[in-house]
């Protein structure tokens, strides 16, 4: 989350732009054209298996997902197909009982241990369902051999009732007695406590919670029945920290090393550095935001040669980098988005694949592709070839490696590079060039890529 008031905007945005892309694709999954290759018939060549081995993630939902408490089973009824295209691991939106009752997205948390399993808040289900189709869920993804990755909301709550607050002065809405039993909470779990002023960072006005109270942490992270050790308990095997910004990065350690798990953190900033500095002190992962801007400037502003220029978290730190192009939150990407998967899902870091962009948006089939080259063909580091406003060329150089063309402009491009390869035939993975090309004894070849398109190369 962001500040309220821009990200209430945003949301407004975001969902007009999903309600009017989605109408007129969403029968993509089931309309495949024939003479598109599945990810199963990919040309596959048994020496390439050296791609990215850190995964493939799927954001199994976007904001204001469909209402009604269907949304737990509309996400089993993929979690096969996701698994045999490639993806590795599943993030789903907060799963508890919030303030907004069956309309809450997730990111007003009230109470902690409602899936969707006790009534309060005007309904028992959660918009996204009921606890025992959240837990069959997290069975059939487990079964198709998907992670499932819980989005963790703990820097504020809402919902509470009004109680005089001795901290403040005065009344506030701090009071949390749930339905659950579990984690009541009153005022002094909150920002001002006894323990502590205020933290890193507020959302709103909603009551910030005191991660310092050993009250408080004990509820989230340390006591043997937490929400991080019950979560886990359900089948979750890692965590999305959504607002990182809100509170010591300390908080994410500590939640980590109680239970466990992957970790990735929604650190919102484009400066490296920042992102840098949550990834140390917290030891998890974090969303590739400086990357996301750089290809906001590169795909939507008409430079690629910022693929080139920028410093993002996949380059200085792959390992702790989850790239991504489009998130519930945003779509800044709003040209090329194609293009921009063919960019994270050709380079380091682990690739977050969005709901919309995968299931209605884009292409599935060409994303599929993309996921395949991943998986088979994207190893190594990256060097970049070549790179000006429309046009932008890198290899990785993993065994076998790869060169990937990227080409914003109108026409089809050419260009010679100097590969990994001695006098070897590659091909484009992709299929959107047909022709194989050859390189010479020292290793330069002429690709080509199509208007507004990309190439893939690898040796055949
Ligand atoms: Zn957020
Ligand atoms: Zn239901
Ligand atoms: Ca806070």
């Amino acid at each position: 989350m962001k500040k309220r008031i821009d990200f209430f905007l945003k949301c407004l945005l975001l969902v007009g732009i999903l309600s009017w892309t989605s109408c007129s694709k969403d029968k993509d999954f089931t309309n495949l054209p024939d003479n598109q290759l599945s990810a199963d018939d990919q040309p596959f060549n048994a020496n390439l298996k050296a791609g990215n081995t850190s995964g493939i993630i799927m954001q199994g939902f976007y904001w204001n997902v469909t209402a009604g408490g269907t949304w737990w089973g509309t996400v089993q009824g993929k979690v096969s197909s996701w698994a045999s295209a490639g993806i590795t691991a599943v993030w789903l939106p907060p799963c508890c009982k919030c303030q907004s009752g069956n309309q809450s997205v997730g990111y007003d948390p009230y109470d902690y241990f409602d899936f969707g399993n006790f009534n309060q808040m005007g309904t028992t289900e959660t918009r996204y369902g009921s606890k025992t189709e959240l837990t069959s869920l997290i069975s059939a993804a487990h079964s198709a051999g998907l992670k499932v990755y819980a989005d963790i909301v703990i820097n504020h709550n809402a919902g509470g009732s009004l109680q005089a607050n001795p901290n403040t002065g005065g009344n506030t809405y701090t009071s949390f007695i749930v339905a659950s039993g579990l984690f009541n909470r009153g005022y002094n779990d909150f920002h001002p406590s006894t323990y502590e002023k205020s933290d890193e960072g507020t959302f709103g006005s909603y009551p910030d919670l005191c991660h310092v109270s050993p009250y408080v942490s004990g509820w989230l992270w340390s006591n043997s029945n937490s929400v991080a050790k019950t979560y886990k308990s359900m089948g979750y095997d890692g965590w999305r920290f959504d607002y990182v910004k809100g509170f010591h990065p300390s908080v994410v350690k500590s939640w980590i090393s109680s239970a466990g798990g992957f970790g990735v953190g929604e650190c919102w900033d484009g400066n490296v550095s920042v992102v840098q500095s949550f990834v140390s002190a917290s030891g998890v992962s974090a969303f590739d935001f400086p990357c996301l801007y750089a290809m906001q400037t590169a795909f939507t502003g008409g430079n690629l040669a910022a693929l080139s220029t920028s410093a993002m978290l996949c380059k200085s730190n792959p390992s702790k980098a989850v790239t991504f192009v489009t998130n519930h939150d945003e779509n800044y990407i709003t040209s090329n988005k194609l293009l921009a998967y063919a960019f994270i899902l050709t380079h380091e870091g682990t690739p977050c694949i969005f709901y919309t962009d995968y299931e209605s948006e884009l292409n599935k089939t060409k994303l599929n592709n993309l996921i395949w080259i991943n998986k088979n063909l994207a190893a190594g580091t990256t060097t970049v070839l070549y790179a000006d406003n429309d046009e932008y060329i890198a290899k990785m150089s993993g065994s076998p490696g790869l060169v990937v063309y990227i080409n914003t402009s109108s026409s089809s491009l050419s260009r010679s590079v100097t590969t990994n390869w001695t006098s070897a035939t590659i091909k484009d993975y992709t299929g959107n060039v047909t022709t194989t090309a050859i390189t010479s004894s020292s290793k330069t070849v002429t690709i080509s890529a199509p208007a507004k398109s990309y190439s893939v190369w690898s040796t055949q």
